[in-house]
C-alpha cells in the first residue's frame, strides 16, 4: 500500500476512519499515510458535549431492534453493523482505557462520565497509528485526478490523495465545526442529497400558556403527534415544557418522526395523555372516588391530587372552571371536562426549532449511491463516506454514535485496503 489516505472531518466517524485505516495499514505492512483535516481547532467537538457530556456512545440492544431506531433507511446499515457493532464498540473503548455502564434503555456510557474520555480514546487510536493531523484546515472542495486519486482544496492551498473520506458530520450545533459543508462537497461530485431536516429538535408550540409553564418536566406520559388525523408518532416516557414549547425525550423521537410532515405540510396536532394507565373509564372512577372525598372542597384541591402543582392553574383555565368551584356543586359534565382534558391534553405544534439546535440532521448523502459493506461512493472511485453526512440517523439513545463508529471503522478499513491496488 502507498499513497495519501484524507480523512475530512474529525469528530466520530472521521477519527475512527483515520484510527482504523492507520491500523489496517500497519498491520499490513504498507507505507500509506494517513492525513485527517479537521476544520476547527480540536478534534470531535461535537463528541464532546453528547450526551450532556456523558456521551451515551451506543445501545446494548439486538441489531434488529437497533435497526428499528435508525429511521426509514436504517437497513442500509445491517452489513457494516455485521463488521462493527455494539460489542465491538464497548471493547474497542475498554481497550482503549474507557471502560463503559449499561444504563436504563440500554444505553452505554463511559463508566467515568465523561465525554472527553471518549473523544481522547478515539485520537489516542489515531495517534498510535501515525495518523497526521491538520487542525484549522477546512476542505473547500474535492477533484477527481484524470490518472486516479483526488485533488483536495485547502483554504491555503491543495493537497493529493489517493482515497478520501469524507466524515464532515450534518448541519446541527455549528459551532463545533459541523456546518454541513461535505453535503455541498458531495453534491458537486454528483451524489444525491436527499432534503437536510432538523432532527431530535424541539418543537414550537402556538398556544401562549406553554411560556408559563415553562421548566414543567412530566414524566410517564404518552404524547402522540398527527397531522389531519394522519398519525406521525406516539411516544411513552418523559417530556419538558420549554418558554417556546416542549422538549424532552419523548419529544425529541416525535420531532424525527414529524420531520417531514412538519416541513412540508404545516402544523401538527400534539395531544398529551396525562393518564396513560388509566383509560376513560377508570379514570373517571378515579375522580368520581376524589369528588366524594373532596366533597367540602375547592377545584383547586381536586386537581392538587390530580396534577403537578405548575400545571394546575392552566389545566383550570383550559377546563372553563373556576379554581374556587366548589367540589359540592360539580356537575357531571364539568368532571367529564376534567376528564377529557386529562387524556387530550392537546396543543398545536407550529414547526420545529432551527436545524442548529437539532441533535441530529435528517437526511443527507443518499443511501443507495453508497455501497454498505465498505461505504465506498458508487459514483467515484476512491472516494468514501461515513458519519452523520450519510441519509441515515436515529432516535435518541446512543443510536447515533454508533452509526459514526460502525460507518468509520468500515470506511477506514475499506479505504487502506483498496490503496494501491486500484480497486
Ligand atoms: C448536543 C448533542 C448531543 C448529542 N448526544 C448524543 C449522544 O449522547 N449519543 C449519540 O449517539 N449521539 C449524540 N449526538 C449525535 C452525535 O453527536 C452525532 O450524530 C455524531 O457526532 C456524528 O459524528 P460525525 O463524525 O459524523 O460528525 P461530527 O461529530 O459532527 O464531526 C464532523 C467533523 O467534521 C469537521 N468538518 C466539517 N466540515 C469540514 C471541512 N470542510 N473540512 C474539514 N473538517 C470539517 C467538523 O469540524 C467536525 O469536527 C448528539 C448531538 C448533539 C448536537
Amino acid at each position: 500500500m502507498s499513497g495519501h489516505l484524507v480523512v475530512v472531518g474529525g469528530g466520530a466517524a472521521g477519527m475512527m476512519a483515520a484510527g482504523r485505516a492507520a491500523q489496517i495499514i500497519a498491520e499490513e505492512g504498507g507505507d500509506a499515510q494517513v492525513l485527517l483535516l479537521e476544520k476547527t481547532s480540536r478534534l470531535g467537538n461535537k463528541l464532546r458535549i453528547t450526551g450532556k457530556g456523558r456521551c451515551n456512545l451506543t445501545n446494548d440492544c439486538g441489531v434488529d431492534e437497533f435497526i428499528s431506531h435508525l429511521g426509514p433507511h436504517g437497513v442500509f446499515m445491517r452489513n457494516a453493523f455485521a463488521r462493527f457493532f455494539v460489542r465491538d464498540t464497548i471493547a474497542f473503548f475498554h481497550a482503549h482505557g474507557v471502560p463503559t455502564v449499561t444504563e436504563r434503555g440500554r444505553r452505554v456510557f463511559p463508566a467515568s462520565n465523561n465525554a472527553h474520555d471518549v473523544a481522547e480514546a478515539l485520537r489516542a487510536y489515531c495517534l498510535a497509528g501515525g495518523v497526521q493531523f491538520r487542525y484549522r484546515s477546512p476542505v473547500v472542495g474535492l477533484t477527481p485526478i484524470q490518472e486516479g486519486g483526488w485533488r483536495v482544496e485547502l483554504a491555503e492551498g491543495a493537497l493529493v490523495a489517493q482515497a478520501v473520506i469524507l466524515a464532515t458530520g450534518g448541519l446541527s450545533y455549528p459551532g463545533t465545526g459541523s456546518t454541513g459543508d461535505g453535503y455541498a462537497l458531495a453534491r458537486a461530485l454528483g451524489h444525491t442529497i436527499t432534503p437536510l431536516r432538523p432532527g431530535l429538535v424541539p418543537l414550537v408550540v402556538a398556544e401562549e400558556f406553554v411560556s408559563r409553564l415553562q421548566g414543567l418536566s412530566l414524566r410517564n406520559v404518552r404524547a402522540t403527534l398527527s397531522q389531519g388525523g394522519r398519525l406521525l408518532g406516539s411516544e411513552f416516557g418523559e417530556m419538558l415544557f420549554t418558554h417556546f414549547g416542549v422538549s424532552g425525550p419523548i419529544i425529541l423521537t416525535l420531532s424525527s418522526r414529524g420531520a417531514e410532515a412538519l416541513a412540508t405540510t404545516g402544523p401538527a396536532e400534539l395531544c398529551i395523555d396525562l393518564k396513560p394507565a388509566l383509560d376513560e373509564e377508570a379514570l373517571d372512577q378515579r375522580l368520581l372516588r376524589d369528588l366524594s372525598s373532596l366533597a367540602r372542597a375547592r377545584y383547586r384541591r381536586f386537581l392538587k391530587g390530580l396534577l403537578p402543582a405548575s400545571l394546575i392553574e392552566v389545566f383550570a383555565e383550559r377546563t372553563d372552571i373556576s379554581l374556587d368551584e366548589p367540589l359540592g356543586r360539580f356537575t357531571a359534565e364539568q368532571r367529564a371536562r376534567v376528564r377529557h382534558l386529562l387524556k387530550h391534553f392537546c396543543l398545536t405544534v407550529t414547526g420545529t426549532r432551527p436545524i442548529q439546535e437539532a441533535i441530529v440532521t435528517l437526511g443527507g448523502v443518499a443511501c443507495d449511491e453508497i455501497v454498505p459493506q465498505t461505504m465506498a461512493s458508487r459514483l467515484h472511485r476512491g472516494l468514501y463516506m461515513a458519519g452523520e453526512i450519510l441519509d441515515v440517523a436515529g432516535d435518541t439513545g446512543g443510536y447515533n454514535l454508533q452509526v459514526a463508529f460502525t460507518t468509520g471503522f468500515v470506511a477506514g478499513e475499506n479505504a487502506a485496503r483498496a490503496l494501491g491496488n486500484g480497486r
